[in-house]
C-alpha cells in the first residue's frame, strides 16, 4: 500500500491567546509537513460557543503568521461542520458501534454511586446498550459502544504503546440530547475528512486518543499516526502557565523578539538535533522527526529566552 502524502494540522481552541505550548505544537506540525512535501492545515476548534471568541481566533492567526508558520488553504471552523459530525454519529449507530441512550442524569448518578459502593470504577453502564425500543420523540443521547473487556491501546510515536483496561472506559457520549456533537467525535471526523495522517499534539490528549481510536474503528477509518508531546514545564517543574510569567506569542513580538529566534527556541523545547543550539529554518525542516521528541517534559528557561531578544 503506498504511503499517503503527509498531512498535519494545528487545531487550537480559540479561547485565549496563542501561548508558547500551542505555538510549539503548531511548529512541530509545520516542520513535520514541510520536511516531507506534506500539507499543514489549521483548524479552529470553536465548538465551545461560550468560550470561543473571534479575538482569540485572530490572535492565533496573527501569532502563527508572525512566527512564519504558514498553513495551507483556509483555516477550517469546526463549528461549521456540526452537520457532518451528526451524520457520522448516525453512521456509527447504523454500524452497531453506537446506541441511543435514554437514561436520566439521576439514573446515571445512581449507577455510578452503586458501582463505587461495590468497589468498581464509577462508570455508568447503560441499560440501553443492547436495546432499541426507546421512544425517539423523547430526549436521548447517542453513545459509543466501548469494549467491556480486554484492553484498548494506542501506538504512539513518542510514548510507545500505551494501554488502558477496557473496564476503565465508559460509553462516551457522541451526540448530546440537544443534537450537538461532542468534541471527541468532531476531532475524529475532521481529521479524517481533512486527510490528516499525523496528529502531533500535547500529551494531555493521550487518553482522548484511545477513545478517538475506537471512533475511527467504528467508522471503519484508518487511524492516523499519533505523536503526543510532553507538555512544557516551568522552571519549577510544574506545567507551564501564566503564573510562571509565560506570555502570549504576541507579547514576544511586541517586545521586539525576532520570530526566527523564538522559533529556534521553541523547536528545541522537547526536541533536539544533537547538541546544535542554533539552526536555520531549512535545517530544522530537514532534521525534524518524531523519534527525537523527548519523552520527558521540557523545562522553559526564561533567562535564555530573554537572551534571544538581545541577539539582534
Ligand atoms: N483543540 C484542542 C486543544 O486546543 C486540540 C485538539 C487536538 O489537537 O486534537 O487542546
Amino acid at each position: 500500500k503506498p504511503a499517503r502524502p503527509v498531512v498535519t494540522r494545528f487545531a487550537p481552541s480559540p479561547t485565549g491567546f496563542l501561548h508558547i505550548g500551542g505555538a510549539r505544537t503548531a511548529l512541530f506540525n509545520w516542520l513535520y509537513a514541510r520536511g516531507r512535501d506534506g500539507t499543514f492545515l489549521l483548524r479552529i476548534e470553536d465548538t465551545d460557543r461560550e468560550r470561543s471568541t473571534p479575538e482569540a481566533t485572530q490572535a492565533i492567526l496573527d501569532g502563527l503568521r508572525w512566527l512564519g508558520l504558514d498553513w495551507d488553504g483556509d483555516a477550517i471552523s469546526q463549528f461549521d461542520r456540526a452537520e457532518r459530525h451528526r451524520e457520522c454519529a448516525l453512521q456509527l449507530l447504523e454500524a452497531g458501534a453506537a446506541y441511543r441512550c435514554w437514561s436520566s442524569k439521576e439514573e446515571i448518578d445512581a449507577a455510578r454511586e452503586q458501582a463505587k459502593a461495590e468497589g468498581r470504577p464509577p462508570l455508568f453502564q447503560s441499560p440501553w446498550r443492547d436495546r432499541d425500543d426507546g421512544d425517539l420523540s423523547q430526549p436521548h443521547v447517542i453513545r459509543l459502544k466501548a469494549p467491556r473487556e480486554g484492553e484498548v491501546s494506542v501506538e504512539d510515536a513518542v510514548q510507545g504503546k500505551v494501554t488502558w483496561k477496557a473496564s476503565q472506559m465508559d460509553d462516551l457520549i457522541l451526540l448530546r440530547s440537544d443534537g450537538t456533537p461532542v468534541y471527541m467525535l468532531a476531532v475524529v471526523v475532521d481529521d479524517h475528512d481533512m486527510g490528516v495522517t499525523h496528529v502531533i499534539r500535547g500529551d494531555d490528549h493521550l487518553t482522548n486518543a484511545a477513545r478517538q481510536g475506537l471512533i475511527y474503528k467504528g467508522l471503519g477509518w484508518e487511524v492516523p499516526v499519533f505523536a503526543h508531546i510532553p507538555l512544557i514545564h516551568g522552571p519549577d517543574g510544574a506545567k507551564l502557565s501564566k503564573r510562571h510569567g509565560a506570555l502570549g506569542i504576541e507579547a514576544y513580538r511586541d517586545m521586539g523578539y525576532l520570530p526566527e529566534a523564538l522559533r529556534n527556541y521553541l523547536a528545541r523545547l522537547g526536541w533536539a538535533h544533537g547538541d546544535d543550539e542554533f539552526f536555520t529554518s531549512e535545517q530544522a525542516i530537514a532534521w525534524f522527526d518524531l523519534p527525537q521528541i523527548n519523552k520527558a517534559a521540557a523545562r522553559i528557561d526564561f533567562a535564555k529566552m530573554e537572551h534571544l531578544n538581545g541577539l539582534h
